[in-house]
């Protein structure tokens, strides 16, 4: 008899569970909260620029090896272009220095063993001096780990940390950030691809999800916000979501993928991060210059990487939090000033927006790490899954898939008992 699973949350770490499993051959049953699936990735329509825009700017990289296989299960790895060498444009606009980091194309990091393709002004000891953050301990800072000056932790570590881990990198979890050298700088340029969804998070990593997941036969509800469950003997054995509820019958599974503050309300005593960090995205309708790279690395100013889209400029600034309360033309004013600077743009503030996810991630502490629980919960058919897990990874989209590959591992061994 065909098993069923109900997963509740359709960001992609539910939507990552949920197509594993129907790829598997259950009935997936998915139940969104909101009107649209992809939770904090995601594509909408802006009046203001008259543009669809992401909420915010992704960036994946070659190396993201659960994210890549995501993609490809729904059919758009290819969406997710990029160049195909690993190499990061920067720009200092203190000084307006400019240089490219050539990440090569080895599965080591031979590239520090090359001046020529280093960062300027960087020697190998610099890059030694990274060694032990690559097997530091959990409850570890950055700043205990490796020294945080100097030019190439200015050009290079911090950038590189700050958009990894959403926080001023030295107060990090040296863990999480030891997790994303070893899996993208130590492993060499083929894993440092830079690639976005050039055609918006929605149309690659979300709609395609949804249609193969309808086309199974699963079904999915949009405004079908979870309230509560029962329990019977150490099991979920009803889903209450307000104005209906359904019975889970023995054998069936559920996935919570919600965030943590929605999971703990769920599960009272259930263990969870309760301090988050905001990333803002300034959205600026304006074409790129024609020689304008997809994605450029700024240091010195107020904005930190670049994204040129077709008709769009877009921003990333982590660690946004001083930026929440600013008035927005301010913002936007002091946004644009840096990206005609990084970008070589001219002209007045184009029509623009700006998107500030206050809790964008969980705040990347040794402490907060601490908090994250795994997949498996007290009750036996109910398993978590979220960026906010414990996935060894700091909140990104790779940690997300990850967390909703093992949570379908999880119900997929349910059945063999
Ligand atoms: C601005 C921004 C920029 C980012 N940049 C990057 C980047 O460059 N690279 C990268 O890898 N990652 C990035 N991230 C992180 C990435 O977006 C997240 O890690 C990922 O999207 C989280 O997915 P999730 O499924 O774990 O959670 P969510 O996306 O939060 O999904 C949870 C879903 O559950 C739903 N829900 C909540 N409660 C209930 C309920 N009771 N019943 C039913 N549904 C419910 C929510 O509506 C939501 O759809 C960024 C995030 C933001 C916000």
């Amino acid at each position: 008899m065909q098993k069923t699973v109900h997963i509740i949350g359709a960001g992609i770490s539910g939507l990552s569970a949920a197509v594993r499993l129907a790829n598997a051959n259950y009935k997936v049953h998915v139940h969104e909260a909101t009107q649209q699936a992809g939770g904090r990735c995601r594509s909408y329509f802006d009046a203001a620029t008259n543009l669809t825009i992401d909420n915010g700017n992704h960036l994946l990289l070659s190396g993201n090896r659960h994210a890549l296989a995501y993609a490809r299960s729904i059919g758009t790895e290819a969406g997710l272009v990029g160049p195909k060498l690993a190499q990061f444009p920067f720009v200092d606009l203190s000084t307006g220095q400019r240089w490219l980091l050539d990440l090569g194309d080895s599965r080591l990091p031979l590239w520090v063993l090359d001046e020529s393709r280093r960062v300027p002004d960087t020697g190998l000891a610099d890059y030694l001096g990274l060694m032990p953050l690559i097997w530091s301990g959990k409850d570890r800072l950055v700043k205990d780990a490796i020294r945080c000056d100097g030019t190439l932790y200015r050009r290079l570590v911090q950038p590189l940390l700050l958009a990894a881990l959403n926080l001023d990198p030295p107060e990090g979890s040296a863990g999480l950030a030891g997790a994303v050298v070893r899996e993208t700088l130590l492993a060499g340029g083929q894993a440092c691809r830079p690639l976005i969804a050039r055609d918006g998070l929605s149309a690659v990593l979300v709609e395609p999800a949804i249609k193969l997941l309808q086309d199974k036969g699963a079904s999915v509800r949009f405004s079908h916000e979870l309230r509560e469950f029962a329990t019977s003997k150490g099991r979920v054995t009803e889903l209450n979501f307000g104005d209906d509820s359904i019975a889970i019958a023995p054998g069936d599974a559920v996935v919570v993928a919600v965030p943590p503050r929605s999971a703990a309300s769920l599960l009272p005593g259930l263990k969870t991060p309760t301090k988050f960090r905001a990333i803002v995205n300034a959205h600026f309708r304006s074409a790129a210059p024609r020689d304008a790279p997809p994605s450029l690395g700024v240091v010195g100013g107020l904005v930190e990487w670049l994204f040129a889209f077709p008709q769009r400029l877009s921003v990333t600034i982590s660690n946004g939090d001083r930026l929440v309360d600013m008035p927005r033309e301010e913002l936007a004013q002091a946004i644009w000033r840096d990206v005609c600077k990084a970008g070589s743009v001219a002209g007045e503030l184009p029509p623009w927006q700006i998107v500030r996810e206050r809790r964008a991630t969980f705040e990347a502490t040794p402490e907060q790490n601490a908090l994250r629980p795994g997949a498996a919960t007290g009750l036996k058919n109910l398993f978590l899954a979220g960026d906010w897990t414990d996935t060894g990874l700091p909140a990104t989209i790779e940690g997300s898939v990850r967390s909703g590959d093992r949570a379908a591992d999880h119900v997929l061994a349910m059945s063999q008992v």
